[in-house]
C-alpha cells in the first residue's frame, strides 16, 4: 500500500451539527462520518493518505476487521475508556491508563501493540513492553492537553529552585501522574520518585510519605490535591506552583511550610463539572448517587457522593442495583457506554453539553484502518518509540508504581 501525502485541509467537507447551533457539541452526533467531514476536531495528522479520508464507516469497518485478520496474534489492540464506540469495539483490551499499562506489560506473543488512546499512553506502553515490540499511535496528533501543561524544563527548573529553598537534606520525592511525557517519567525515577494513575495515587503518596517530608506532584493539581486532602494533608499544607513565575509565584516560607507542591497543571474535560451541576442533579433525581473523576475540582469532589478512576467508576455503576440512578462527572464517551450497558440504571453525565476528550477523539476509525493495512503490508506507520535513557529510568519509575501493593 503506498501513502500518498494528503493535503487535508482542501479534502475538508462542510458538515452540519445536529442540533444546528454554532455551539452543537460534536458529542451530540457521535457516529463514524467520514474523516473529511470531523471538521469540529480537525487537528489531523496531515499524511494520511487522501483515500481514507472519504470512507464511510462500513468500509472502514470491513478494512479494518480484514487487516486484523490478516495480523492474527501479531497484534493486540488496547483501548482506552475514553475513546469513541467505533474505535473501541476493536480493542481486545480496554480500561483505564492503569489496566492499559498491566496489559501492555503482560504482552508475550503480539509483535505490534495499536494504542487506542493519547500519546503518552502510547510511549508507557512502549517502555513497558518487550524492546522487540512495536507500538502504535494510530494519530500522532492525539495528545493530552494536561500532560503538555508539564514541561520537562520547567519541572526541572522548579525542582531545582525548591531543594533551594527547603535545603538538600530536606527529601522531596517526585510524583508525576501517568498522564506526562516519558521525559517526566524518566525524572521522577532518577530522583526518587514514581507514576501514579487516578487508581494507585493514593498508595503513590503514601509510598512517598515514607521516603520524604515533601511531595512534588505534577502535571495535574486536582488530582494531587484531592488524593493528598483524602490522606490528611490540610489545604494549607499545599502550595499551588505556578511554572510561568519565578519560585512558582509562592514565598520561601510558603514552599518551607507544604507538605505537597501541585503543579499548576489540569484536565480540560474534567474542569467543567461543577458543584451547581450535582446540586442540580439531587434537586432534579431524587436519591441520585453522584461520582466524579479526581480531575475534577476538590469542592467538586467533596460535593460528590463518592470519586474514583474510570475503572472504579465503571465498577461502581455496573455494581450498584438496578433502579439506581447515577449523575456522573467524567468523559462523555464513557458515560454513554456505561448508561448503555446498564439499561436497568439511569446514568447520565452531570454537565448536559460536555464534549469528549477532544485529544481521545482524534482517533477516528479512518487512523486505525490505516496504521492496520500498513502493518498487515509489512510496513510500520506512527511507531512511538521511547530512547534508551529515558526509558530505563522511567522504567524505574513505572516499576515502582506497579510494584505497590
Ligand atoms: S481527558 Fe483530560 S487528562 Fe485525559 S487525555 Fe483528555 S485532556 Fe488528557
Amino acid at each position: 500500500m503506498t501513502t500518498t501525502p494528503a493535503t487535508l485541509r482542501s479534502d475538508l467537507e462542510p458538515v452540519e451539527l445536529v442540533q444546528g447551533s454554532d455551539d452543537a457539541c460534536p458529542a451530540d452526533q457521535l457516529g463514524t462520518v467520514p474523516l473529511a467531514q470531523e471538521r469540529a476536531f480537525a487537528a489531523w495528522q496531515q499524511d494520511i493518505p487522501r483515500e481514507y479520508l472519504h470512507l464511510p464507516a462500513e468500509e472502514l469497518d470491513r478494512r479494518i476487521r480484514r487487516a486484523r485478520e490478516r495480523l492474527g496474534e501479531r497484534l493486540v489492540i488496547l483501548g482506552h475508556h475514553y475513546q469513541r464506540d467505533e474505535v473501541i469495539q476493536y480493542a481486545d483490551f480496554t480500561g483505564d491508563s492503569f489496566k492499559l499499562s498491566q496489559h501492555a506489560a503482560a504482552q508475550e506473543r503480539a509483535e505490534f501493540v495499536v494504542f487506542c488512546g493519547v500519546h503518552f499512553m502510547a510511549e508507557s506502553a512502549d517502555i513497558l513492553t518487550r524492546p522487540e515490540v512495536t507500538v502504535i499511535l494510530p494519530n500522532m496528533s492525539a495528545g493530552c492537553s494536561m500532560a503538555d501543561m508539564a514541561d520537562p524544563d520547567d519541572v526541572l527548573a522548579a525542582w531545582e529552585e525548591i531543594a533551594e529553598v527547603v535545603g538538600e537534606h530536606v527529601p522531596v520525592v517526585p510524583i508525576t501522574y501517568m498522564n506526562s511525557a516519558a521525559s517526566l517519567k524518566a525524572f521522577t525515577g532518577r530522583h526518587g520518585g514514581l507514576v501514579c494513575t487516578s487508581s494507585n495515587a493514593a498508595k503513590a503518596f503514601a509510598w512517598a510519605f515514607e521516603r520524604g517530608e515533601k511531595v512534588l506532584f505534577f502535571p495535574d493539581q486536582h488530582l494531587g490535591r484531592n488524593t493528598a486532602y483524602a490522606l490528611g494533608v490540610g489545604l494549607d499544607e499545599m502550595a499551588l506552583w505556578d511554572w510561568r513565575r519565578p519560585l512558582g509565584g509562592l514565598t520561601p516560607e510558603a514552599i518551607r511550610r507544604a507538605r505537597v507542591i501541585l503543579w499548576q497543571g489540569h484536565c480540560s474535560t474534567h474542569m467543567r463539572f461543577t458543584v451547581d451541576q450535582i446540586a442540580k442533579a439531587r434537586a432534579e433525581h431524587p436519591g441520585v448517587r453522584i461520582i466524579v473523576h479526581p480531575e475534577c475540582r476538590w469542592e467538586v469532589v467533596q460535593a460528590a457522593d463518592d470519586y474514583g478512576s474510570t475503572e472504579k467508576i465503571a465498577k461502581v455503576i455496573s455494581e450498584a442495583p438496578a433502579g439506581t440512578v447515577w449523575g456522573v462527572g467524567t468523559e462523555i464517551n464513557l458515560v454513554n457506554r456505561l448508561a448503555k450497558q446498564h439499561p436497568d440504571k439511569t446514568v447520565f453525565c452531570l454537565d448536559p453539553v460536555v464534549c469528549p476528550c477532544s485529544t481521545m477523539y482524534r482517533i477516528h476509525p479512518a487512523y486505525l484502518a490505516w496504521v492496520l493495512e500498513e502493518l498487515a503490508e509489512g510496513h510500520v506507520v506512527n511507531q512511538v518509540r521511547v530512547d534508551d535513557e529515558t526509558r530505563r529510568w522511567a522504567l524505574v519509575a513505572l516499576e515502582r508504581m506497579l510494584a505497590l501493593p
